[in-house]
């Protein structure tokens, strides 16, 4: 599959932390500093050189051409911005939690989702955020310090009493568990590259080409891990949780449409959402290969032929009639 490889073409992706400051402030600043050109309308992405766009999809989203360097930006280094891919806006994005909201972010180190969260909700409500892995976790909590209403929580998220009044008004949660990671460039193109010339060594097959016994293992446990966040409950009873939603950075079936083929198959509460309802004017969907057209449909894959890195979303909602207006 030549086509996807795309290596150093992905644009830079910038999200304005509208927490700090506005799309507008970060437009003018990059132009009358930095000499950038605007192209001031949502557009799709033919010519990057020399020009900052809105992205066309997320409202508080700029792309840079590829390649550019803002690791040492002052807007960056004062939190005013964050480098974050295009698809991994997506699942926050997605979830859309409103003002006051409590949310579990249940696998949220480094926590480039929950701050996309926090600036969703402006703010206000509660995220607590798990994490199994204590580095990264505190690289999290490094990144919302000052945000009183986020709790990081060094554990796993299975080990989370979903039943705990604590969490009784949880409606949301993310899932954005680890994965492969077979969607990112370098190593879609590792993979590419290894498929196409036939001459890797058995050390670089083990990281390239993931082995399907552990595709089989993530898959499992990804698996487990949106059945866990389906057990959210009020009064350890009345369902509480009502919107889901599950990310993977990998283009393998077995994370993506076979975990949703097996969540689908074993719980009567969730489905999923409408196609209307996940970013509907994104074209590429969920494989029909693996699920029916119209399930498909209500999927999300995104791909570097998107100038995006390959990622996988999945949005699921309860079942009940109440809930239908306000997802
Ligand atoms: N959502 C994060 C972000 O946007 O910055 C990226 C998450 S990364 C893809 C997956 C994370 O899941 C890793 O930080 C890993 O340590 C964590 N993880 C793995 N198993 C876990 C578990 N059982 N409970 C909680 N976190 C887990």
């Amino acid at each position: 599959p030549k086509d996807i490889r795309n290596s150093g073409n992905i644009p830079r992706y910038v999200r304005v932390n509208i927490l700090k400051t506005n799309v507008e402030e970060i437009i003018k600043h990059f132009c009358e500093q930095d000499g950038y050109r605007c192209i001031d309308e949502p557009t799709d992405l033919t010519d990057l050189r020399q020009t900052i766009k809105r992205d066309v999809h997320i409202p508080e989203l700029l792309v840079f051409p590829p390649n550019t360097d803002l690791h040492d930006h002052g807007l960056l280094l004062s939190g005013h911005i964050i480098l974050q891919d295009k698809a991994s806006c997506f699942p926050a994005y997605i979830l859309s939690p409103p003002k006051d909201a409590h949310v579990i972010d249940a696998c949220a180190a480094p926590g480039n989702k929950t701050t996309h969260l926090s600036a969703i909700m402006k703010n206000t409500g509660k995220i607590w955020a798990f994490d199994i892995d204590r580095k990264r976790l505190d690289l999290l909590k490094t990144l919302t310090e000052r945000a009183g209403y986020i709790e990081a929580i060094h554990c796993s998220f299975l080990n989370v009493d979903p039943k705990d009044d604590k969490f009784a008004n949880v409606e949301y949660i993310l899932l954005d568990p680890s994965c492969s990671g077979s969607g990112i460039v370098s190593r879609l193109d590792c993979l590419i590259d290894s498929l196409e010339n036939n001459l890797v060594s058995n050390k670089e097959q083990k990281t390239c080409h993931p082995k399907d016994a552990r595709l089989q293992h993530l898959s499992e446990f990804q698996t487990q891990l949106i059945l866990h966040a389906f057990k959210c409950t009020y009064l350890s009873r009345v369902p509480s949780v009502k919107k889901v939603t599950y990310s993977t950075c990998s283009i393998h079936a077995e994370e993506n449409e076979r975990v949703v083929k097996e969540i689908l198959q074993t719980t009567d509460d969730f489905v999923l959402a409408d196609r209307d309802k996940v970013i509907p004017s994104w074209e590429r969907r969920g494989d029909n290969n693996e699920l029916a057209e119209d399930t498909a449909q209500k999927l999300i894959r995104t791909s570097p032929e998107d100038s995006t890195n390959g990622f996988f979303v999945a949005c699921f909602v309860r079942k009940v009639k109440q809930y239908g207006s306000n997802i």
